[in-house]
């Protein structure tokens, strides 16, 4: 496949006229008169921007379905009241379509990798293949449904070696899962040397909760389990001391924040400077679709840049520069992905149709790209598959139609 006169970033600056010549699932040269001797798979790339693929580092994507179903809440009522009832009725049919749902919004907003957390990991995995995507998948496990622990290994035995699926293990939160719950997951991550995806320290009532009984912090307590490594993305990390910020650092463990969904559930704000500074890597996610509402990275990237610089009571911090490599390459570092738009790398890009009003004048495109961006990707290519070309994505309407069925399912 060729990417035929587009424009490229190199260090922030844009370079037009070049072409992508994708061979075997890879990128395997960026230059200028290329020539594609294996296919015959020609994008005209004038006018568009090829940017990187982006990973939502925090998604329950299923939970696509849940879109607006109940916003406005406190977090545990918002769970036990509406969520929490809703999600024990739901089938493996339910997931099948509220993932593809999901796939289809992140296809449409560049993203080409995510990391999720749910029940039925295995039907989450399937669709996510039908649908092309890269994806991270965490089988959820919690005390409520104790079946989840023992389901958790033979999923991730069935995906190891996947293609575009990782398997990893999910506990929910320090809070819902008992002290022997998160060593057993914690056992099952060490033996496949797979990852742990964990929400932790979101709320200030859980950090003080674990203050008075365990006299330790969440981060703390799941490190005197050994869970502190740099096989750990910590979701939320809102509620944090510098010495928590200081021991991610040195475990080299990685955090993925959620900004939108920190506020739109009043959570709070994550002190990403003091975490940078000790030096953590930190990336971006938007939570379930039910508490953000959409899953754009974009517009993770600018809320994130804006509330961090209100935080730090200064504009100069979390510039565009800033938040785009915190978007891009240090996601790629926390999931171990050889992404980004270099010879080599897995062919997972997307291109972004500059002819629209919030990209003119051209100027600074990643400060268009952080703070004026609202839409345009165009065309979506994952693993050297085209997902969404000239913005179609095959199969889109029935997605769509069956979306709404299962939703109407679940609540009637
Ligand atoms: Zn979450």
């Amino acid at each position: 496949m060729l990417i035929r006169n587009v424009s490229i970033l190199k260090s922030g600056q844009m370079l037009h006229g070049r072409d992508i010549l994708i061979i075997d699932r890879r990128i395997a040269k960026i230059g200028k008169d290329l020539r594609d001797e294996v296919g015959d798979d020609v994008i005209d790339g004038r006018g568009k921007l090829a940017i990187p693929g982006l990973i939502n580092g925090h998604t329950h994507l299923a939970m696509t379905l849940l879109r607006g179903y109940a916003d406005d809440m406190e977090l545990m009522p918002w769970l036990r009241e509406k969520i929490w009832p809703l999600e024990a009725r739901l089938t493996a049919e339910d997931i099948r379509w509220g993932v593809k749902l999901g796939c289809l919004e992140l296809i449409r907003f560049g993203i080409t990798c995510y990391s999720d957390m749910y029940y039925f990991p295995d039907e989450t995995a399937q669709a996510t293949r039908e649908m092309g995507l890269r994806a991270i998948i965490s089988g959820v496990v919690f005390d409520m449904r104790p079946e989840l622990l023992l389901e958790v290994e033979p999923f991730i035995r069935r995906w190891k070696g996947d293609e575009l699926i990782t398997p990893a293990v999910g506990p929910h939160a320090a809070y819902t899962c008992s002290e022997e719950t998160l060593q057993k997951a914690k056992e099952i991550a060490d033996r496949h040397d797979a990852m742990i995806h964990i929400h932790l320290s979101e709320t200030r009532e859980e950090v003080d909760g674990f203050l008075l009984s365990k006299g330790k912090s969440p981060v703390e307590y799941l490190d005197s389990l050994g869970m502190v490594n740099e096989r750990l993305a910590a979701v939320h990390c809102v509620w944090l001391s510098e010495e928590d910020c200081y021991l991610l650092a040195e475990r080299k463990a990685n955090v993925v924040n959620c900004t939108v969904s920190n506020l739109k559930l009043a959570s709070g704000i994550a002190p990403l400077n003091t975490l940078m500074k000790a030096g953590v890597n930190v990336c971006l996610g938007t939570d379930g679709a039910s508490s953000n509402n959409n899953l754009s990275l974009f517009e993770e990237m600018k809320v994130t840049a804006i509330v961090q610089k209100n935080a730090y009571h200064t504009p100069a911090a979390f510039s565009a520069d800033q938040i785009w490599q915190i978007g891009t390459k240090n996601a790629y570092k926390a999931f171990g992905m050889n992404m980004g738009l270099n010879v080599g790398a897995q062919a997972d890009l997307a291109l972004i149709d500059l002819r629209k009003p919030w990209f003119c004048p051209e100027t600074n495109i990643l400060s268009h790209l952080v703070y004026s961006m609202n839409g345009g990707v165009d065309t979506t290519i994952v693993n050297g598959k085209v997902l969404m070309r000239e913005g179609v994505i095959p199969g889109e309407e029935e997605i769509l139609e069956k979306a709404q069925e299962r939703f109407l399912r679940l609540t009637s």
